[in-house]
């Protein structure tokens, strides 16, 4: 380091600064002769002593320094060590009159970068040379890295560009023409540990992992794009790295896990990627892309092999528009509910409803739930989607029972919602806010929102229990909860999962899952609600078997308002009670 002094900038606006440490005055007069020769405006100062040395080292910063080998208070090698003391960074190179071998040896293997005899200007100018441009280049790139840092473009733990400077280096590589590659890697492993890692082990992986990504790929633009995720680029036409190579490396270095200060570590790496023939030039662009591929690869449980296939990218690219739309989806009234009826047993009459919200974008046209519910779970706007559905449910329920139809309406709830700080409390207010009667509502929860966090949801559900708000676990059957925790969750009703219905018929298996969880349930003192019945004959097993509920397609398919009205009118009058009846008829 050059501690008072600026570092060189060029040679010929400036000469170097040189310390000479000898103390013998001809000597050092006779090599300033010779310095001056080759750079006219070198500075050159001259230290004869241990202590003019340490004075003159704590005053100012230097470039190159050379260094008798023997004189009466020190030694080079004592010499050396004062530089280092001192903070003095500069390359030493060790002069000596006394030509011994092994002197020079012992001083090149101490750290001094030569060792010319005195006297042989011709081999100590060339060496000075070399030293002051190696010297030149580390003070640019120094330069270059604190100016990046002191501008916030890189990120101070990994030194890697951080997202506004890789997405500039991004920009940059796609004007250059050709073929631009975007790898994204999200540390989702470290990301899920981080909470249970002793204090800095969290930085040291990250500082371990970036190291090896620069010495994996010391050639590419890399980038630490947000706290758990790192991007590497690449130019394939350049010769750099292709996609299936660099995904199968990336695997083979980070797939084990490993141990670092004691503890174990799984990285769990999950890659997203992006071209610029497919996304266009604009680094945004790719990397929202890339970010889209990475989850659409994680949700359905997909190898990163996937990343080199063009029909992946393309679903990858509707997720994406999926994701943008969503928010405004909401807020421009894109979303629409559905309502499915719900028959009792042995009565066949019906009972409730379930909601369930449908999208009609408009560019993708009419979207499933399957499609948007885990991107909605993802991005967290499933709190504003489940809004929007509480208070279209409540509309509905009102203006069902104003028609004169007393029935419950059913809203399906995801794990994130529950979370919400007070969430049992915010809806029993809605409700009463809303002079809606809670026991006209059911809240259907799947099995694995209910054990995401047990014991909060336990606290949650009982508080809503209480209040008389009835509460269904969803897909029952699907996930990898057992009976057993079902006795500790206040539930009221059990939803077997449509698959298990479906295959009732043809396989021996399923229909004993169902009989057995009909069972099992009904002795826990729960209403047992089948989904998924398409056929008559279904029902009646189900009926047979004790089963209180019924929804499927044999009763009617999920209808919006209007047309749930109309089939309430025509075909839902089998499933009306006779006062119901009566009272349509009127
Ligand atoms: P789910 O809660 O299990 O809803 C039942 C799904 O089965 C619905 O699909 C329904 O249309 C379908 N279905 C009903 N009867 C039959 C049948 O007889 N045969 C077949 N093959 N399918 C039948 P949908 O509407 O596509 O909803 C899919 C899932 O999306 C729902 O599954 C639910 O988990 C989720 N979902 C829907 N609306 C909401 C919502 O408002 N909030 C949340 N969090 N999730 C929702
Ligand atoms: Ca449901
Ligand atoms: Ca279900």
């Amino acid at each position: 380091m050059l501690s008072d002094q600026k570092p060189l900038t060029s040679e010929t606006t400036k000469g170097p600064s040189i310390l000479i440490i000898d103390d013998s005055d001809d000597d050092f007069a006779l090599l300033s002769r010779h310095i001056r020769k080759r750079w006219v405006q070198a500075s050159i100062v001259h230290g004869p002593s241990k202590s003019e040395l340490i004075n003159l080292v704590s005053k100012q910063g230097f470039d190159v320094v050379i260094c008798d080998h023997s004189m009466p208070d020190m030694d080079s090698t004592q010499a050396r060590e004062t530089l280092r003391s001192l903070g003095c960074d500069a390359p030493v190179i060790v002069c000596s009159g006394w030509a011994d071998e092994q002197v020079g040896i012992a001083a090149m293997n101490d750290g001094a970068r030569d060792f010319v005899e005195k006297g042989r200007p011709d081999r100590l100018i060339p060496v000075m040379e070399r030293e002051l441009s190696t010297r030149l280049l580390i003070l640019q790139k120094e330069q270059v890295a604190q100016e990046a840092i002191a501008a916030g473009r890189v990120d101070s733990l990994t030194q890697l560009p951080n997202l506004a400077h890789f997405e500039e280096l991004m920009d940059q590589l796609n004007t250059q023409g050709g073929e631009t590659l975007l790898l994204t890697l999200a540390l989702e492993g470290l990301n899920r540990q981080r909470k249970s890692l002793r204090a800095g082990v969290e930085q040291s992986v990250l500082v371990e992992f970036s190291n090896q990504l620069k010495s994996l790929f010391p050639k590419n633009a890399l980038g630490r794009i947000s706290d758990f995720e790192f991007a590497v680029c690449l130019k394939p036409a350049q010769g750099q790295w292709d996609l299936p190579k660099c995904i199968e490396e990336i695997y083979n270095r980070f797939d084990q896990p490993f141990s670092m200060r004691g503890q174990r570590i799984s990285l769990d790496i999950q890659m997203g990627s992006a071209s610029n023939e497919l996304c266009g030039n604009d680094a945004k662009e790719m990397l929202a892309h890339s970010g889209s591929a990475m989850r659409l690869a994680r949700n359905q449980n997909l190898h990163a092999d996937v990343l080199i296939d063009t029909a992946f990218h393309q679903r990858a690219r509707r997720h994406q528009t999926i994701e943008y739309s969503l928010a405004s989806a909401i807020q421009d009234g894109e979303l629409q509910l559905f309502f499915q009826p719900v028959i009792n047993l042995p009565s066949r009459r019906l009972g409730s409803v379930e909601c369930l919200v449908r999208w009609q974008h408009p560019v993708l046209g009419r979207l499933s739930p399957d499609e948007f519910i885990g991107i909605a779970e993802e991005s967290g706007l499933i709190v504003q989607l489940g809004a929007w559905v509480l208070r279209s449910s409540c509309e509905a329920l009102k203006s069902l029972h104003a028609a004169g139809y007393p029935i419950t309406v059913a809203i399906n709830c995801s794990s994130p919602e529950l979370s919400q700080p007070d969430f049992a409390g915010q809806l029993l207010s809605y409700l009463d806010e809303h002079n809606i009667d809670r026991k006209y509502f059911e809240l259907e929860i799947t099995e694995s929102a209910a054990l995401s966090d047990f014991g909060e949801t336990v606290k949650i559900l009982e508080k809503l229990h209480k209040a008389g708000i009835s509460l269904a676990i969803d897909d029952f059957g699907t996930g990898f909860s057992s009976l057993n925790y079902l006795r500790k969750l206040p539930v009221d009703v059990l939803k077997i999962d449509k698959s298990f219905v479906q295959e009732m018929t043809e396989h021996e298996d399923s229909s004993k899952i169902v009989r057995a969880i009909i069972g099992l349930g009904k002795s826990l003192g729960l209403t047992i609600h089948a989904e998924g019945i398409e056929s008559e004959s279904q029902a009646d097993m189900l009926d047979v078997w004790g089963c209180n509920r019924l929804q499927g397609y044999w009763i009617s398919k999920p209808l919006d308002m209007t047309d749930f009205l109309a089939w309430l009118k025509a075909d839902g009058q089998a499933f009306l009670p006779d006062l119901q009846k009566k009272r349509v008829a009127l």
